[in-house]
């Protein structure tokens, strides 16, 4: 089944066939709810081209980025049919640009909501758009008040072809927390004074809170890629494996130190392998002493701190026959999942996906074959 990639120190492969499934799920969860999928970040790190084309196979035709820049990219893997949003809205003077490309910024303020007007006076056609109203969270949006001020200007929708009305959710993956209900209400006091216009609440958590949270549209990131977004959600399938070579083997003695700053000293003889990744290749410094990698299903703890390009665990959990420099380790997979390395972190599977870098060699999984899709910047 492998393409036979070239030579590599570490691989990073991606499953677009559970992509899509993860949309599929999450299609069948939401309904008559419509799945969106949010791309930004180049796909969560996975890559943006990839994920974009397996789930415009999928049938998801709503796509968001965060920036103008990624819309741009974007376009070229989607084509015209597809709605692309840019969700951090229009930076000054690159409004008509955003026309001209035919993205749908999500207007934040006052001040980008009077931006687009003007670009749609001046194109003497109404522009599409999405409004983003904050509810609670305090990050991105007008304000209620500021919302129905503009539902009531009759010239408003002269000027703007309001596609979507949107919200966020500050603590969706918390289900129990009463605040999403307050978010939800304060939204649909808005919501009324929008007859006719689709509405957005729910990421990822969301999709999994009641269906009152569902709205018109789902706006799905992390989920796509295997991540649960609320603990305990187990129907998503991992779409990620990242494997890493062992440089070198090594026994070192008792009183003798690893890695920078000699934090680690060895108490007893320990059998040594060092990993072709490092933080500059998305493993976290945090993970230093902590954390591990896995052989054959085997934990191997990670011993001293994490250098740039390596790191170092102990082996002596493997048979020395049975393990050699030049060998492939798990470090995700089916034995340590994203949220398993996020945790050890003290971080999110979010920070850890966007984070893996651009070293590993990267191949794809599609239609059940392996293609190489890149061989790593450095690899
Ligand atoms: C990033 C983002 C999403 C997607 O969030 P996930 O938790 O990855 O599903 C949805 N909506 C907005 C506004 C976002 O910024």
């Amino acid at each position: 089944m492998e393409s036979h990639p070239p030579p590599h120190s570490s691989r990073l492969i991606i499953d677009s066939d559970a992509i899509a499934a993860n949309y599929q799920t999450l299609v069948r969860n939401v309904a008559p709810a419509t799945c969106g999928a949010v791309i930004k970040a180049d796909g969560y790190g996975l890559g943006a081209a990839t994920i974009a084309s397996a789930l415009l196979r999928a049938g998801c035709r709503s796509f968001f980025v965060a920036r103008l820049s990624e819309a741009e990219r974007l376009r070229r893997t989607l084509g015209p049919d597809c709605d692309i949003m840019i969700l951090n809205g229009l930076d000054p003077g690159s409004e008509a640009v955003c026309a001209d490309a035919g993205f749908i910024p999500v207007l934040n303020s006052s001040a980008q909501l009077t931006a687009w007007r003007a670009c749609a006076r001046s194109a003497a056609r109404p522009l599409p758009a999405a409004l983003q109203v904050d509810t609670g969270m305090s990050r991105l949006g007008l304000s209620p008040e500021a919302a129905l001020t503009a539902a009531s200007d009759t010239e408003l929708t002269e000027e703007i072809d309001l596609r979507l009305l949107m919200t966020h959710l500050a603590c969706g993956d918390e289900p129990a927390r009463e605040v999403n209900i307050d978010q939800l209400r304060r939204f649909e006091a808005v919501a009324a004074y929008y007859p006719g216009v689709a509405k957005s609440i729910a990421n990822s958590a969301g999709a999994f809170l009641p269906p009152n949270f569902h709205c018109d549209l789902v706006r799905a990131g992390i989920a796509l890629c295997g991540v649960a977004p609320v603990a305990g959600t187990k129907t998503l399938r991992p779409a990620v494996r990242l494997d890493a070579r062992i440089l070198q083997i090594r026994t070192i003695k008792p009183g003798t130190g690893v890695g920078y700053g000699l934090n680690h000293v060895a108490s007893r003889p320990q059998r040594l392998a060092t990993i072709a990744t490092g933080y500059a290749d998305g493993w976290p410094r945090s993970l230093g002493g902590k954390g591990a990698a896995w052989y054959r299903g085997v934990r191997l703890p990670i011993v001293g701190r994490i250098s740039m390009d390596s790191l170092t665990v102990d082996i002596g959990g493997v048979a020395e026959a049975d393990i050699s420099e030049g060998d492939f380790v798990e470090l995700l997979g089916p034995s340590q999942s994203i949220a398993d390395v996020a945790r050890d972190a003290g971080t999110i599977g979010y920070e850890i996906l966007t984070g893996l870098g651009k070293r590993h060699a990267r191949l794809v999984i599609e239609n059940g074959q392996m293609r190489n899709e890149h061989n790593g910047e450095a690899a």
